[in-house]
Formats: C-alpha cells, structure tokens, sequence
C-alpha cells in the first residue's frame, strides 16, 4: 500500500466561485471550470498563500489519502468525500474505528446533551476532519511546552500544553477535541481509554503555520490522564487519536456574533475562536463576548492574555465567586446584568452561542438565558431549539 499524503482542497459547498485563491497561487495549482474550483496535488506546495485571501474557508480543506484526488474527481464533486480511515487494512480500521468511535460518540453526546437536542454545526462552518488517528494507529506528538496557567497559590493546576505533530497531518478546526493515550493500564489490565481535550489553538497552528496545537488541562486529584498530561515535559512522546467533535465549530462568516460562556478548561475552545477572528485580522464590528467564570483572578486561566486581547475584538466580562471583598458572581448573574446586551443578541439571527465548561454551570445559565427571552415575550424552548436546528445554539459541558 503507498504511503498516506496530505491533499490541499477546495470545499465546493462554501465555496463561492471569487478566485481570489486562483489569483494567488503562485505555481498555477488552482483551477476552475464552470462549477468547481479545484487542486493539483501535482503541482501545490504547501505555500499557504492562497488560504488568507479566501473569504470563506473554503480553500482551508485537508484530507489524507493513499491516492490523491485527481482534477477529474474534484470537479465531479458537490460536496467533500469524508476522510476515510486510516489504518494499514480498511479491515483494521473499521474495527478500531468503531470501538473508539462508541466511546467518543457517548463522551461527545453526554457532552452536548445540555443543548437539548441533536446537535448541529454553523452552516458556514468548515467541514471537519474527523477519526484520521484511532487507538491501533495513533499519532505521536512531542511536547514543546508545558505552562502552568493560574497562579501558583491557586486551589486549581491549569496547565497549557503544546504538542508537535512534526511530520503527521493531524487538521484541526476550532472547537475540535482530541483523545490523549495515558500510558498504563486499568485495574482490570487492559490500557486507558483515552479523554478527550478541547483543542486551545486555532487550525493553523499555536504558531501559525507550525503543525502543532496546544491543550488547556486541569489537573483533577487521583485522575490518570489529566495528571499524565500536567506532569509532561518538554520532549515527552504523547500518542493521540482522533480529532474529534463535527458541531462545535464557529462560523466562517466573519460577520457572525459569538456569544461564549465558559468556567475553567471550558476557555480552551474560545481561545481557539479569538485567536482565530484575530489572525484574520477580526472585523471589529464583528462582535464576540465572552462571559468567563472562575473563583479568583489567579484561578482564572489566561487571566494575562485574555486582557491584553482588545474589546474591539473580544469583549470580556470575567466574572469571580470568591474574590476577595466582591460579592460573589457568577456567570449566570453576569447574564443576567447584560440582559439588555444578551436580548439584543438572542433577537439577531446572525449570533451564535457557546457555553462550556463544567456540567454544574448548564442550568443556571439556562435558567438565565430563558428568563432573558421570556423577557423580550419569548417562548425560550422554541427560541432555542430554533438556534440549535440553524447551528447557533452549542453546549459542551462535562
Ligand atoms: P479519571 O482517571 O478518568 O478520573 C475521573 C474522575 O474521577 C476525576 O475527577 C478524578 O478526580 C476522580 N477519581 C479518579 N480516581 C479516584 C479515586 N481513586 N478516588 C476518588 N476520585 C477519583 N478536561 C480538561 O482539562 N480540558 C479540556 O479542554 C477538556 N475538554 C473536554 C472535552 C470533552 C468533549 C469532554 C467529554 C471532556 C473534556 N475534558 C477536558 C475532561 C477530560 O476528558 C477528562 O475527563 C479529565 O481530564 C479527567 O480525566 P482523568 O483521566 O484525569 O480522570
């Protein structure tokens, strides 16, 4: 069997046929007919010229194939072929898919479940590659850097993890999990199951253009990955699978509003979203608003940065349960003291919205966000299954 390679492609679904990417390719590897705009595996390098110009993410499409499409198969094309699996025999994979894929399925249901329904991606969302790594054939990062994020002081160990992926396309989108390995094995004998961790970079990269990602991990007392993970150093070997996750995404609409609610490790995904918006040099009057709690500004991961990100960009509203001499606040209430804010939000049909973090902050920022919508003479239910069939209504909480 020949070797996988990556493949550079074009989402012919969001695609909207501008050519400003055939504009910019400098060694003539885009083409187009009257339908498609497509790649010639033959002549693209990896230049990743043409992707900054592209106004809707469609050109930042990736596969990994034994075979490469070719232009005749692009151009037959309405939408993209799944990322099939990758595994020596097709046998192989579907096995190791399957078994994993249960799990994930579960862990990623249990997690989107607060949203009260099936889950569904933005419509503009970038089509995410999913399952390319599985247990019987992992991807093998190393650790270029483990940060601790809070305080020293700080009740919790919130770590910032970047992992090389060296040679090994592992395409991530915003929003995206993936499965760490822990070493070892149960008490029964059989090796850890992976968990799950949002990832904190945006799809090109903690550095961009680097093929490497970053993790935002708590330490949990006596937990097997989590405290494997915080303990990493600096060129450590660390197997993943996955990505994960195919709803969770942000719009590629640059105009679309996001409003993201979030405690603890639940900031890892909208890291993710800023970092993104910023390196495409976010539109300010594209609004993002992030309501983040914590127990203390020392316990609050990214605290620094997250304050050096422009309100332009990003208004912040950090919001703290045992700061000293504060009343204690928590995200729900910092909902409810926008309420004015959040209505205007939850009227616009281009707003999206994300809570994540802890399964403990869901009802009460439910119980919010309702009381904010029958304010304004809304059925909530209605109003939120409604944003959740368009794709602009998502929990992850677990
Ligand atoms: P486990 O060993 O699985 O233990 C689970 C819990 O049981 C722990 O809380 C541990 O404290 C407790 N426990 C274990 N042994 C004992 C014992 N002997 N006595 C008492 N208690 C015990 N986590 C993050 O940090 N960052 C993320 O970005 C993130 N994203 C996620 C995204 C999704 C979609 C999901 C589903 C989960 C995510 N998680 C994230 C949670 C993560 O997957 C793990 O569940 C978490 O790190 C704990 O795993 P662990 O192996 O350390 O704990």
């Amino acid at each position: 069997m020949s070797k996988p390679v990556k493949q550079h492609l074009i989402d012919p679904e969001i695609c909207i046929r501008c050519y400003t990417c055939e504009a910019a390719c400098s060694v003539q590897a885009i083409e187009h007919d009257g339908v498609n705009v497509v790649v010639n595996f033959d002549k693209c390098n990896f230049c990743m010229d043409c992707i900054a110009p592209c106004p809707t993410g469609s050109i930042d499409a990736w596969r990994v194939v034994n075979a490469p499409y070719s232009l005749a198969d692009q151009y037959g094309w309405r939408e993209l072929p799944a990322q099939t699996a990758f595994a020596d025999t097709a046998s192989e994979a579907d096995a190791t898919i399957e078994a994993l894929d249960a799990d994930v399925a579960l862990l990623l249901a249990e997690a989107h479940a607060g949203a009260g329904g099936k889950a569904k991606a933005p419509r503009s969302a970038t089509k995410p590659t999913i399952n390319l790594y599985t247990l019987t054939k992992p991807a093998e990062a190393t650790v270029q850097g483990n940060y601790r994020l809070t305080a020293d002081g700080a009740d919790n160990d919130v770590r910032h993890i970047i992992l090389d992926l060296g040679g090994q396309p592992f395409p991530v989108l915003e929003g995206q999990s993936i499965g760490v390995i822990p070493p070892g094995v149960d008490a029964d004998g059989k090796p850890y199951l992976p968990r799950l961790y949002s990832v904190s970079s945006p799809r090109d990269g903690e550095r961009p253009n680097f093929n490497n990602l970053s993790l935002t991990v708590k330490r949990e007392q006596r937990g097997v990955c989590s405290n494997y993970i915080c303990d990493l150093k600096k060129g450590d070997k660390v197997r993943l699978v996955g990505p994960f996750g195919a709803t969770f995404l942000m719009p590629n609409d640059p105009k679309a509003r996001l409003l993201m609610i979030c405690t603890g490790t639940g900031s890892a995904p909208f890291r993710a979203f800023t970092m993104r918006r910023q390196r495409n040099g976010a539109d300010e009057g594209a609004s993002m608003t992030l309501v983040f709690g914590a127990r203390t500004p020392n316990s609050l991961p990214y605290f620094g940065p997250l304050n050096k990100v422009p309100d332009t960009v990003l208004k912040k509203h950090l919001v703290f349960s045992r700061a000293e001499g504060r009343p204690k606040l928590y995200v729900q209430d910092k909902l409810r003291e926008e309420q004015e804010a959040i209505a205007e939000l939850l009227s616009d049909p281009n707003a999206y919205i994300y809570v994540c973090g802890l399964r403990a902050m869901e009802k009460g920022v439910e119980e919010a966000l309702g009381g904010i919508a029958e304010g304004m003479g809304l059925q909530w239910r209605s109003l939120r299954d409604a944003m959740r069939e368009e794709g602009r209504y998502h929990i992850e909480t677990y």
